[in-house]
């Protein structure tokens, strides 16, 4: 606290309206458009944001990553894949940027996988089919300013998943029915985990012991 004002908290809004601005543009009153960001995390997330949300709260700056990549004049613009046999569903997504055909996503973290985030993988290879491109790169950025680097060949198996989730959130979505719950270490700063477990938030240890009991990862 300095004299009057929260300074904490002028910066944790400053952040989040920047982070608006750099933030993927989803219409959630279109629901034959579904964005690529809502298939590659979480179902069940992703239709609470559209029928019931909660603000997300943004507090790193690091989060803003990709989206200052897309604001460059070299940033990549949305495009959209027609779902096939569904003239009214449509998959939209944007890479960070297309550099002499190769579709490149950043992504900041804390410290380097050994190998890369299946959602990411998954974004990335949908990219490479709805800007019909052939390879791609995964750019993991740390704290530091450290990178590195994965590359990626456009795989059919891998977008019929992603296609499959994008009918799966699409239809739970016309019927008004929540999805199943997708646990993962995203649960822990997820912003609706009260509605999906209990009540009161358990503290981290019992959540991670609950998250690494089930199957899904
Ligand atoms: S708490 Fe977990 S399962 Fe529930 S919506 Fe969030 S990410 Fe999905």
């Amino acid at each position: 606290m300095m004299g009057d004002r929260d300074f904490r908290t002028v910066i944790k809004n400053a952040i989040e309206s920047v982070g608006k601005q750099l933030d993927y543009k989803i219409d959630t009153e279109d629901i034959g458009k579904i964005h690529l960001s809502e298939v590659t995390k979480c179902l069940r997330r992703s239709y609470y944001d559209r029928t019931d949300p909660i603000e997300a709260e943004k507090t790193r700056f690091s989060d803003l990553l990709g989206g200052m990549f897309r604001q460059l004049d070299y940033g990549s613009t949305p495009d959209t894949y027609d779902l096939p046999g569904d003239e009214q569903l449509k998959l939209e997504g944007q890479s960070d940027m297309i550099a002499d055909d190769v579709v490149m996503i950043f992504r900041s973290v804390s410290e380097f996988p050994e190998d890369p985030f299946a959602k990411d993988i998954l974004y990335l290879n949908a990219c490479l089919w709805i800007y019909d491109k052939i390879d791609g790169i995964l750019v993991y950025i740390d704290g530091n300013g450290n990178e590195a680097s994965f590359s990626l060949t456009k795989d059919k198996k891998m977008f019929e998943e992603v296609v499959r989730r994008v009918r799966v959130l699409n239809d739970l979505i016309k019927s008004k029915k929540a999805p199943i719950l997708e646990p993962s270490t995203e649960c822990l700063t997820c912003q609706y985990y009260e509605r999906c477990y209990t009540k009161k938030k358990k503290n981290e240890k019992d959540l991670v012991q609950q998250i690494l009991g089930k199957d899904f990862k």
